[in-house]
């Protein structure tokens, strides 16, 4: 891919969640200018999710004052995932890059991840190896980094690190809702964007404001992690899943349930007090249930067409 050199677009897009970093915002886009102007055209994409506090306003100032500052609000808080993706869809630039709003990030590393992609990468995103974070936070994290790498079988150190830089086509063909963000590398890889890599970045510790994050993020983002591997795995054939199990136990109880009504037919043995019969009986009803689940699944997904387009990468 070259460089939008001939056209109006941009050549980097910079999408920003925020959430309250009023005290941030001008400090960024002074830092990002800095770091980019004389070697790249580039847009700045605020996405303020809900904040309270005046950093809306800021983003306004910001934008009157220069035509590549862009800004989109909602009206109350979505989450940093929502954000990104409502920004992936603004952005027009060849390629695009998302950084924390909180200065902990720093532009001046862009150029050079930007410059992986134009060697070939689709995803870069950022290793904080020296990390400027509470305790608390940084012994989870590796233990969540250690699950998703295994779990995913990428080789990235840092997951969720907020400064990543991604060929357009990737963060068009992704969607970002939850606390997905956090496997951005993961979503990427099963829209078959493999050239994935890291490269180590300076981490600043916070400025301003507070973390957004409590201890929630853990439980929410391993939900999130069986929701994406089972998702990987059977979004578009939930009848696999579901419909195998069923079947399984519908088997198991049936076969059961034969043998107990031949020993009463064949033999006159009484079966009423058996346990063995209710263990048929329960495997029958659970593999009905899971059959129908299965079904169910099928049915929401016809609806779901969206889901079962391939990405296309090229048509001539
Ligand atoms: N953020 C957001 N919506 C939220 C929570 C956070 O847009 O609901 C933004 C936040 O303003 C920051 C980025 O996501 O720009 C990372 O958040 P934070 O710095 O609090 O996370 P941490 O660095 O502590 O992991
Ligand atoms: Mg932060």
């Amino acid at each position: 891919m070259e460089d939008n050199k001939d056209s109006n677009l941009p050549d980097i897009s910079i999408v920003i969640p925020l959430y309250n970093e009023e005290e941030s915002l001008r400090e960024l886009q002074e830092a990002i200018k800095a770091a980019l102007a004389d070697q790249y055209t580039f847009e700045i994409i605020f996405v303020n999710d809900g904040s309270s506090d005046k950093s809306w306003d800021v983003i306004k100032e910001l934008s009157a004052q220069n035509k590549n500052v862009h800004g989109i609000s909602f009206r109350n808080n979505h989450g940093k995932s929502t954000a990104l993706q409502a920004g992936f869809e603004k952005a027009s630039g060849t390629y695009v890059v998302t950084m924390d709003a909180d200065l902990q990030d720093d532009p001046k590393e862009v150029p050079e991840m930007v410059q992986m992609l134009k060697d070939g990468y689709d995803l870069v995103s950022g290793w904080k190896k020296e990390r400027y974070d509470p305790i608390s936070k940084t012994i989870p994290s590796k233990f969540f980094n250690f699950v998703t790498r295994v779990a995913a079988g990428i080789k990235l150190h840092d997951f969720n690190c907020g400064l990543k830089a991604y060929k357009a086509d990737v963060v068009k063909s992704i969607y970002l809702y939850g606390e997905l963000h956090r496997y951005v590398p993961m979503l990427a890889k099963r829209e078959g964007f493999s050239k994935i890599t890291e490269k180590v970045v300076t981490h600043h510790p916070r400025k301003y404001g507070h973390t957004k994050f409590g201890l929630s993020r853990f439980i929410n983002g391993f939900l999130d992690l069986v929701t994406i591997l089972f998702v990987q795995k059977y979004l578009q054939k939930p009848m696999h899943f579901f419909g195998s199990i069923g079947v399984l136990f519908l088997g198991i109880g049936g076969a059961i349930n034969i043998y107990l009504a031949a020993i009463k037919i064949l033999f006159n043995q009484g079966i009423g007090q058996r346990p063995l019969l209710f263990l048929g009986v329960l495997l029958m009803v659970l593999g009905v249930q899971f059959f129908s689940t299965g079904l169910l699944g099928e049915l929401i997904n016809k609806n779901h067409v969206e889901h079962q387009k391939p990405g296309i990468s090229e048509t001539v």
